[in-house]
């Protein structure tokens, strides 16, 4: 049976390894800590990339049926592993001026919904169809599936920077002296994927983001909020966040008090009641950023057996089903 070993265990690598074993491949997946530890959980869950309009439609392409992708993993992953991603269509209320003829034109183009309302006298346009995911209870019910599908899951296994002249890669070592052999392997590590493969260390880079969640109180938001490059939203048990920064720090996590209060100011502008409402807790990720917002979904250009599933920047969560499904067919095409 082919072996296809999954480096990075966040949703691009956990999405890709569920589609590769349901093809019927034998997968192991692995991470330099634990499964869905690193972005992936950090994320707002907005399955919808923010503004549209303002890129290029290649990046709407990647993750147009996503919201129908996630609505059908979660019934198989409340079915087949108990845990509730929380997934809901909850639309998104866009409180900022924007390009009436570039949202108009995008609309038209992809047939996608959007309403005009008014509120307190001020024009707004709505998405009524734009859903919502809890990125930290779908990487807890992803790995769950994955150990249901008897998917190898290596975790505190970090792989050293490719050296091999070979054209084929047949082992790949590990920082504790592991040596792990595969017929194909798929790179999904995110913003470290310059580290391990260092011609991608000038296109995908950190970017981080900082995110705060509000104590528990009575408010009942009935959409997500977005404006002033902002979002405020409510989880499936009634949770609310807000978000994000995105600062080139590298891999820091050093607390940033400033950024907390401005996120915390412009959660309060979009949502008033938020005033009387304290901090509960406050946490960072690192998103891996790249100049297009494009991800790199491709067989490697020197290493025959070698594919890259990387660098999906801010809506790495939304394109991770289209992105799976893309780099499964490009494995498959090499006549595995
Ligand atoms: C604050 C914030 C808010 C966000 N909000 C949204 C949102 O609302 N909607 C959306 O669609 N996206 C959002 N994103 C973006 C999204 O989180 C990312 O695009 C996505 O999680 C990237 O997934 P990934 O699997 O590529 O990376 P990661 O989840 O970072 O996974 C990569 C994994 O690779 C492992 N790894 C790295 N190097 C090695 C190695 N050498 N050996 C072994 N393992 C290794 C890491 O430990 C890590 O677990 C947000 C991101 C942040 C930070």
């Amino acid at each position: 049976m082919i072996i296809i070993v999954v480096i990075g265990g966040g949703v691009v690598g956990g999405l890709s390894a569920i589609n590769l074993k349901d093809k019927g491949f034998q997968v192991t997946i692995l991470d330099q800590s634990e499964i869905g530890q690193e972005s992936s959980s950090a994320a707002a869950g907005i399955l919808f990339p923010l503004l549209p309009w303002d890129y290029d439609d290649s990046i709407y392409q990647l993750c147009m049926n996503s919201d129908r992708s996630y609505e059908s993993l979660s019934k198989r992953l409340i079915d087949e592993t108990g845990c509730d991603p929380e997934f809901k269509k909850s639309g998104m209320l866009l409180k900022q001026k924007n390009d009436r003829q570039l949202m108009s034109e995008w609309s038209t183009r992809n047939n996608f919904n959007i309403e005009e309302r008014k509120l307190d006298n001020n024009p707004y346009f709505y998405f009524p169809e734009v859903c919502q995911i809890s990125p930290s209870k779908l990487m807890k019910a992803l790995k769950k599936l994955m150990v249901n599908l008897k998917i190898e899951i290596i975790e505190n296994c970090k792989l050293t920077p490719i050296k091999s002249e070979n054209k084929k890669i047949f082992e790949w070592p590990s920082n504790n002296n592991q040596l792990i052999s595969a017929d194909f392997y798929v790179i999904a590590t995110g913003a470290w994927t310059g580290l391990i493969h260092q011609k991608f260390l000038d296109h995908i880079y950190p970017v981080r983001g900082q995110m705060i969640q509000f104590k528990k109180n009575d408010i009942e938001l009935p959409h997500i909020f977005y404006g002033d490059n902002s979002y405020v939203l409510q989880r499936k048990d009634g949770v609310i966040l807000a978000g994000s920064t995105r600062e080139n720090v590298g891999f820091s996590k050093a607390i940033n008090r400033e950024a907390i209060s401005m996120l915390q100011k412009k959660a309060q502008n979009l949502v008033p009641k938020l005033k009387d409402i304290e901090l509960e807790k406050h946490w960072t990720g690192f998103r891996p950023g790249t100049n297009e917002n494009l991800p790199f979904i491709m067989k490697d250009n020197f290493y025959e057996n070698l594919f890259i599933n990387s660098g999906h920047y801010r809506y790495g969560i939304t394109m991770a089903p289209e992105s799976a499904n893309r780099i499964t067919e490009l494995i498959m095409q090499e006549g595995a």
